[in-house]
């Protein structure tokens, strides 16, 4: 048996831990072309060690002469910056993860577009900002897109054998996050810690707190706009606290077929690395009987208002989504590192989105220049206020 190859964007993170855990499975059928991290040294040069990838990258340049002592006498070459992260993405693979968090990812995520062939999409960041880009370079390169984000898996699963031209209806489910049944008073004193607490996925620090906001869903409505396009008025959201339909697709017939499975990104990533077969997993299989209920709900933008800020830009589309998630991406960090408070978060991206609308993007140095353009927005008016 020919081993695929795989190369793992992101591979210390969430994702890409649960990634290498279906890998580490089944030794003989992977061979790894290249892990990627941010800046940790340590988990990166393990991973390495484990893994025995051709290349390891760190984002952080700095810290490469610690990499490059870790994996001495080891046959991995090592690398640093975001050069070396975009040659990274760059070399041939059967299949491309892009697990890393927030548009850093979009630069080696286009790479490994480019280079034409499968990438599972983790990353919901990149095709926020870039949406109508990336989904060119996809069809003008021959890649092949899989969306890995749970929701967006399940859409897939439920399309195939399906023509887009026969949906009614798109519905994303949510769990509602942490603080979905809080007050607003409640909400006024949220914390970074209850924050990143999430009652069902065990995730990254960003994603965790765009759940919590319901920005994750608003973030995923454009994901699936992008990815789906069936237009936006056919995309709903809805509140599913027990996170076990990951979403429905309603057809013309009057019939909806949903995907259910555990609340395990390890499901959605099978999916994605077997396509179009399936691979086992060690995941708890579902239990209904166990389960008893699946409650649904509307969700509460009065409340979590975010999902209504992404779905405006969605409508106004060009720039617009990338500077609400540039907005976000520095509300969030400023919210973990408690400089503002919770119900600022989504009050500070609207504010960004009221006094920054750059012209459309025709090509991906305009969204580079538009993501550090409204990060300087958000700053400054976190400064002012
Ligand atoms: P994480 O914070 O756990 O990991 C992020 C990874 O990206 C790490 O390997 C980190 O080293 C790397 N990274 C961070 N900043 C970087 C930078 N500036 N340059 C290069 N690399 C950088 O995040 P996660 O929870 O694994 O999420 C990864 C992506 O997948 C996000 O876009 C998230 O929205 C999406 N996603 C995550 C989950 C989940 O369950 N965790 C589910 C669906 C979608
Ligand atoms: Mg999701």
């Amino acid at each position: 048996m020919t081993r695929r190859s795989i190369s793992i964007l992101g591979a210390t993170g969430s994702v890409g831990a649960s990634t290498l855990d279906l890998v580490r499975r089944e030794p003989g059928k992977w061979r790894v072309v290249a892990l990627t991290a941010n800046g940790n040294v340590s988990e990166l040069a393990k991973l390495a060690r484990e893994f025995e990838p051709e290349l390891a990258v760190l984002a952080d340049e700095a810290e490469l002469p610690a990499l490059r002592d870790a994996l001495s006498g080891t046959a991995t070459q090592t690398a640093g910056g975001a050069q070396a992260l975009i040659e990274a993405a760059s070399r041939p693979a059967d299949i491309t993860i892009a697990a890393i968090v927030g548009c850093a990812g979009l630069a080696p995520t286009m790479a490994a577009i480019e280079q034409g062939g499968t990438v599972g999409l983790a990353n919901k960041e990149a095709l926020v900002s870039a949406g109508e880009i990336m989904t060119a370079a996809v069809a003008r390169y021959g890649a092949t897109l899989l969306p890995v984000d749970s929701e967006h898996n399940a859409i897939f699963q439920c399309l195939a054998g399906n023509e887009l031209g026969n949906v009614r209806k798109i519905t994303l489910t949510a769990s509602g996050g942490p603080f979905r049944d809080w007050t607003a008073e409640q909400l006024a004193t949220a914390t970074p810690a209850q924050a990143v607490k999430h009652p069902n996925w065990d995730m990254g620090a960003k994603i965790s707190v765009d759940s919590a906001t319901m920005m994750n869903k608003g973030l995923e409505l454009i994901e699936a706009h992008h990815l789906f396009p069936v237009g936006l008025d056919n995309l709903a959201i809805l509140v599913h606290p027990q996170s076990v339909v990951h979403s429905m697709v309603e057809y013309r017939d009057g019939s909806t077929l949903a995907q259910l499975g555990p609340s395990d990104m390890r499901v959605p990533i099978a999916s994605t690395l077997a396509w179009p077969q399936r691979m086992d997993t060690p995941c708890q299989p579902l239990d209904l009987a166990r389960i008893g209920e699946l409650t649904f709900l509307a969700p509460d933008e009065a409340r979590f208002p975010a999902t209504r800020l992404a779905r405006q830009a969605a409508e106004a589309g060009g720039a617009i989504p990338a500077v609400l998630n540039a907005a976000n991406e520095v509300a969030v960090a400023a919210f973990l590192a408690g400089q503002i408070t919770f119900m600022r978060i989504a009050a500070h991206v609207e504010d960004v989105l009221s006094r920054y609308a750059p012209a459309k993007p025709t090509e991906i140095d305009h969204i580079y220049a538009v993501d550090a353009e409204a990060r300087q927005h958000a700053r400054m008016l976190m400064e002012a206020a």
